[in-house]
């Protein structure tokens, strides 16, 4: 599955933020399987309106949504990188995630200490960020040799590579993120295979007060500023309602949105803002026993979406009978999309669109 790491400096709400998204899941664990929580690692599902439309259509048995995983990552503090707190292993968390939801204080609180003495988000950014390129610098700096010695060896492999790392090392040294690193699309391979921490895409989640979940504050509003001449995605979150509203049921929820003006808790946003900062897409599964919501790449063709399900529904792909959302919706259902010549059979190459209705058929 897709991991989202949670990071930011100590007493920003990571926690209470982590633990607000786990206990959500663990009061919905009863409708969903599957749901596994272990203490630092926990699985949400994806809220997706489509999912409950198809089910109703199909008269299903059981909803299962698709699951996003988040990995709380504590730790993080000035110096990490040179092995201050945890370091290492906080630095090791980061690389098995594949986006980083990073949470910024944005509220206001004498007892509750910022450990560098003040509000101040945007250098909160900076100093994690530092740690991440830091290391980078550091695991770079340590290729270099060795590529060198290989690429005078005429290994061709080791110049392209050797080329990848000295351009992402300027970037570095000026104190950019390695994700900015201008790459062809064949070098983004080799580029992932370093496993930089800069290079993950990230998401700022703006830790408010309570009163200002709806509006934001001059804090969050700063940090949507920069966020947005970053080409990055930020989110407005209350950790202290969102904990609240993980202890309520699904019924009074609604209502204590609207007393906040909210128009949806803050989880949902930010588990679909992840979502899209992973560049997911979900296709779904329809049938009179359940209907379940599957997550893959945008830009995956249908053997490896297939895949997804079960390896032999890839190794044994035939084709796919395959249904757009909106006419599965508007002509009532498969028989419906199939009488109305709205039913593809697509093969190998189709890649899959964000909303496709599939049912795969293959040789065992
Ligand atoms: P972490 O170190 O980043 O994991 O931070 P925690 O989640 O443990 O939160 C640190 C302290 O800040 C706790 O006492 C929380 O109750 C408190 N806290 C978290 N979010 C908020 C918030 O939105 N408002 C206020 N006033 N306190 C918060």
């Amino acid at each position: 599955g897709f991991k989202c790491g949670i990071v930011g400096l100590p007493n920003v709400g990571k926690s209470t933020l982590f633990n607000a998204l786990t206990e959500t899941a663990a009061a919905q664990a009863a409708n969903y399987p599957f749901c596994t929580i272990e203490p630092n690692v926990g699985e949400v599902a994806v809220p997706d309106p489509r999912l409950d439309k198809l089910a109703a259509i199909a008269k299903s048995g059981q909803i299962i949504p698709t699951r996003l995983t988040f990995v709380d990552i504590a730790g993080l503090v000035r110096g990490a990188s040179k092995g201050e707190g945890l370091g290492n292993q906080f630095l090791a968390n980061i690389r098995e995630v594949d986006a980083i939801a990073h949470v910024v204080r944005c509220f206001e609180d004498s007892d509750i200490t910022h450990v560098e003495g003040k509000i101040a988000p945007l250098a909160d950014i900076e100093t994690i960020e530092t740690e991440l390129m830091l290391a980078d610098l550091d695991s770079l700096e340590k290729r270099v040799d060795n590529l060198t010695k290989k690429a005078k060896g005429n290994d061709k492999d080791a110049k392209e590579q050797l080329d990848l790392v000295n351009r992402t090392l300027v970037l570095l040294r000026e104190g950019k993120p390695a994700r900015l690193v201008e790459r062809k699309a064949e070098e983004e391979r080799a580029f992932g295979m370093l496993g930089l921490l800069s290079s993950k895409p990230v998401l700022y989640v703006c830790n408010v007060e309570e009163g200002s979940a709806a509006t934001g504050n001059a804090f969050s509003k700063a940090v949507q500023d920069q966020a947005a001449k970053e080409g990055a995605v930020a989110v407005v979150i209350s950790a202290k309602i969102e904990s609240e509203i993980a202890t309520i049921s699904r019924e009074e929820r609604a209502d204590f949105l609207e007393t906040l003006g909210l128009e949806e808790a803050g989880l949902d946003r930010l588990i679909r803002a992840g979502y899209q900062l992973l560049d997911l897409i979900t296709y779904f599964t329809v049938g009179p026993k359940e209907a379940r919501a599957w997550t893959i790449h945008r830009g995956t063709k249908a053997p490896a979406a297939a895949g997804v399900i079960h390896t032999d529904f890839e190794k044994g792909f035939i084709r796919a009978e395959t249904i757009a959302f909106e006419d599965y919706v508007a002509l009532g259902g498969e028989a419906g999309a199939r009488d109305a010549g709205k039913l593809r059979l697509e093969g190998k190459e189709y890649v899959v669109a964000d909303g496709d209705v599939m049912h795969f058929r293959f040789n065992t």
